[in-house]
Formats: C-alpha cells, structure tokens, sequence
C-alpha cells in the first residue's frame, strides 16, 4: 500500500514538473522533461543504449515482440509460488511457459522454492536483506549471498535488483553497479517517458521529477534500468504496482487494456504486470483474495492470447534488448528455449519432486531442514550454524565438511540445474549446458573481493570451489581461481 502512494507522490510531482524541451538528444523523436542527453551515433549496442520510445535495432513495431514482464517481489513461500504459477500458466508463441521474475527479500523466504524457481526458467533477483529504502550496499549484497549460498544461484544469475517501495537513490544505482548487477528496475515509466529498458552511460531517464536525471548524477555505463511500465487510470493518475488493488474489477481490466494496447499498438515498449503475491494468496484469517487472483489470471490470459505476445523475465528481456530479432525469429533464440535438463539422476536441483505438505511448508527427500530461532527454511545446501543477519548473512555451515549430509556448494564452473550437491559433481557434460560464472562474489560490505562467508566456510568457497569439486564436465580455467576476482567489474 506504501507504493500506490508513493506514485501518487511521482503523479503530483509529474504534474508539476516544467516541460523542458531538449534538443534532439533523445533516440525516437521523443521529447523529454530532463536534462537527460544522449547520442546514438556513440552509444551504441550491445553495450549501450540510449533511452527510446521506439523499438531499438530500428525495428518497425509491427516486427517487434510485444514483451510482457510479470514481477513478483518479497518473500518467496509456498503458497505465493503456487499463486505465481497460476499466474504464469500460459504459453508463449514458441510453446514454453511463461516465465516471471522474482525480486526477494530474505525474511520469511524458503530457499528451495527459490532454488526450484530458478530451475524452472523463472529469474531470481535480489530486493534487499531486511527490506529498506535506500539500502546500503551491504543490503543488496547480503541477499545477493544469501540467494547463492542456500538456493544455488549463480552470481551471474543474479543480475536484476529493485529497491524495496522503489526508493532508490543515486547511491543505490551505484551500489549495484559495483556489485556486478546487469539492471536496475525501480522506476516509472507513464506515457511521455515510457522508453525502451536503456543503458545508464548517459544517466537516468525516468522519474526525472526528483532530479535523478541531472547532469552528471548518474552515469554508470553498462548497467540497464528496466522502467516499470505503469497503468495510467480513468483519472490519468499512474498505476504501477498492485494494480488491483487501485479499483474495482471492471475498472482495472479496462484501465490495464487500454495501456496494453497503447504499447501493443504503438511503440511495442514492454508491458508489465507488477504484482506482490500475497495480496493475491489466501492465508487463513484474511480476506478472501482468489477474486482477485482470477482478475489478474484472465488479464494474462487475455493477452496470452494475442499474436506475438511474449511473458518473459527481465533476464531475457533485456538478452533480446542487446541483440533486438524480429518477433519472427524470437522463438528460435537461445535463451527463449525451455529445456528441462536430464541429469539421469535425482539430484538436489530443484527439480526434484518437491511437494507442499498441508502446513504449506516444502518438502523433499534431499533438502535440509533449517530451524533458526524464528525461522524455519529449507535448502538443498548447508543450514547455517546461525541465523543469518545483515551483519552475517552466510554463517558457517551446520555440518561439518566431514559428515556425510555436508553438502557442496555450487562451484563456478557449473550451473545449479546441474549439480549434485551429495555427491558434489557437475552432471553436465555437454557442451550446450556447460556454464562458467564470471561475476565476482562481493564482501557483504558491498565492495568488491572474494565471498566474506565463503572464505570462512570450511571449504572455502567460492573461490576454491573449483578446485574441491569433481565435475564431470572437464573445462576448468585455471582463471577461475581468487586471483581474478576483483578485476572484473
Ligand atoms: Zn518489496
């Protein structure tokens, strides 16, 4: 609820704010409210790229994808991940699932549904430790372990942050950019600046009413922002986040088919769904959400149904951004494909016949039970000899690395949909599913260094990982080792 009225606060503003008209510096023939500048004869892709209201590739809308990103952000439990996929229960052109992205925050969080997210094709991404505005970086970077230490997570597979009540500041899109995060996806985009995701070489172009987008107070080449694509309402009042919940059925479904099909009729800029589940869950004692819930599943639903229509992750939004194809040859991308892998064994994946038992708690064969304190979660990973806090959010393993429960940790050179973490091997063995991670670890102070728990972790992870495990898949670059880390951001 604190969201809807934080844009009631950007709507106020954005009334306000003086129409600055700039010259020519914004790609697209848009004018823009900001001292936002940018060249496209410099900034160009893969690496860079200016903010747009027209597709980038100098794509004509009808050949564009029309992308629609459904997020899902805080805790992740049983019962809100059986509420995501109901929502994600449609297919995309190409006959794969829908695919989300989750932004976590670590309180209440089961780690193996985190893990079995990911290995569903589902994006992971982080949303802070304690769930702050403005957080500091050893917020970000504590969830960022936390994800990787007890769900598997490749660090480069954690690339996407959004700041808690999208109260981001200057410093917050620094912070993420030290700590090798691809994009941010915090602001608001309504209809004079609702661009394309576009690179931050040349500052922000969003949410430019609080001065975000000044001269000279964020240049951070490489890093993306995603804007969050709002619903303007019958009173042209913004709508970001929970839309359902700013009016009746009738009224939403009309307002976010009007903005769909500005997109969709238009420049093709993404559409999104922005949802926090548990309003959209039901708990024992609370309202009864599941009319809600069937509001948004036929909105999907709807859209589903159009041509060339695409539910996609941030991750794979932004994969299509770098390197733009026609809708038409969208379906034989990479990272389009939905391949479960065959590993020949149950492993601890999260693909394992994980089931929700009636106290909604997750349940399987392979994970660990973590009791802690307050807290109760499950991993396929080590529990903790501690509850995790901001100041130590990986404590030393609960086992030691010689008792026969002790589990490995994921090392750099394979992803976790890969790896058996008993018998600490990597399945894959072709070259199609080898995966080399070369985001470096950040110390839970935010800078840069090996992992600050895995160094102190019995078996020295991350950094000698790849040194103890024994994959079978024999590519190991003799770069992996500490050495390297830190030069690479
Ligand atoms: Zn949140």
């Amino acid at each position: 609820m604190k969201v809807l009225s934080i844009t009631t606060a950007i709507l106020a503003a954005c009334l306000v704010a003086p129409a600055i008209a700039q010259e020519g510096a914004v790609a697209g023939g848009t004018q823009t409210a900001s001292a936002y500048s940018c060249d496209p004869n410099t900034c160009k892709l893969p690496n860079c790229l200016c903010a747009s209201t027209s597709p980038p590739g100098g794509l004509q809308p009808k050949d564009t994808p029309q992308f629609v990103v459904v997020t899902f952000d805080d805790s992740i439990q049983a019962k809100l991940v059986e509420t995501a996929h109901d929502m994600l229960n449609v297919k995309n052109p190409n006959g794969c699932s829908a695919k989300g992205s989750w932004y976590v925050s670590m309180e209440y969080t089961d780690f193996s549904l985190v893990q079995q997210w990911y290995a569903n094709g589902h994006e992971v991404a982080d949303h802070t430790f304690s769930h702050v505005g403005s957080p500091s970086s050893q917020e970000i970077a504590a969830a960022k372990s936390m994800l990787h230490e007890y769900a598997g997570i490749p660090y480069g597979k954690l690339s996407g942050f959004r700041a808690p009540f999208l109260n981001y500041t200057a410093d917050t899109l620094t912070n993420i950019q030290k700590q090798g995060f691809k994009y941010d996806t915090s602001s608001t985009a309504t209809v004079d600046d609702c661009y394309w995701p576009y690179t931050l070489d040349n500052g922000m172009a969003n949410d430019c009413w609080t001065g975000i987008c000044d001269a000279g107070k964020v240049k951070l080449p490489g890093v993306w922002e995603v804007p969050m694509y709002a619903v303007m309402d019958n009173a042209n009042t913004p709508q970001l986040m929970d839309v359902y919940l700013a009016g009746s059925v009738a009224d939403v479904t009309s307002w976010s088919n009007a903005n769909f099909e500005r997109h969709y009729n238009g420049n093709r800029q993404p559409f999104g769904i922005y949802v926090h589940p548990t309003h959209l869950t039901n708990f024992p004692g609370t309202p009864d959400a599941s009319a809600l819930k069937n509001s948004v599943v036929s909105l999907i639903k709807s859209l589903a149904g159009k041509p060339d229509v695409w539910f996609v992750t941030n991750q794979q939004l932004l994969q299509w951004m770098q390197n733009p194809v026609p809708a038409s040859q969208l379906a034989s991308q990479s990272y389009m494909q939905c391949n479960v892998p065959n590993t020949g064994k149950e492993i601890c994946n999260g693909l394992e016949n994980i089931t929700i038992s009636a106290d909604g708690v997750a349940s399987g064969a392979l994970l660990q039970s973590c009791n802690l304190n307050n807290t109760n979660w499950h991993t396929c990973f080590n529990c903790p000899n501690a509850a995790p806090s901001l100041e130590n959010p990986v404590p030393a393993a609960a086992l030691q690395s010689s008792d026969p429960n002790y589990r490995k940790p994921v090392p750099d050179n394979c992803d976790s949909i890969w790896w058996d973490p008993v018998a600490g091997q990597c399945l894959c063995t072709e070259s199609s599913c080898a995966y080399k991670d070369t985001a470096v670890p950040t110390t839970n102070n935010g800078t840069n260094g090996t992992n600050g728990n895995g160094s102190s972790s019995p078996d020295g992870k991350p950094s000698s990982g790849a040194n103890t495990m024994t994959p079978i898949y024999g590519i190991i670059l003799s770069s992996v080792a500490a050495g390297l880390a830190g030069l690479l951001l």
